[in-house]
């Protein structure tokens, strides 16, 4: 995350944090639907963005979704097992 931002010049990266935080106000979690502080929620990618200098990507918004920080490390557990079965599944 720190990595992304500094690879944007500050008046962009202070856009992006904008936006994301616009797009993150009331919003309840897109997949358990609580409202929680917005400390514990987050904007997040519906299709994962592999590529941290993909910035078309990063920054399409219709690609954005609330997420809690829960729901957030269950999808990247799941996206691990994911691609752990990817990379076995051969038959
Ligand atoms: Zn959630």
């Amino acid at each position: 995350m720190s990595l992304f931002y500094e690879s944007l010049d500050k008046q962009t990266a202070f856009n992006f944090k904008a936006r994301k935080k616009a797009f993150k106000k009331n919003k309840p979690c897109a997949t358990c639907g609580r409202k929680l502080s917005s400390d514990k929620m987050m904007v997040a990618h519906i299709n994962p963005v592999k590529k941290l200098s993909d910035f078309d990507a990063l920054y399409d918004i219709s690609n954005w979704e609330v997420r809690c920080l829960d729901c957030e490390r269950k999808k990247n557990i799941e996206e691990k097992n994911m691609e752990r079965k990817n990379a076995v599944g051969s038959d």
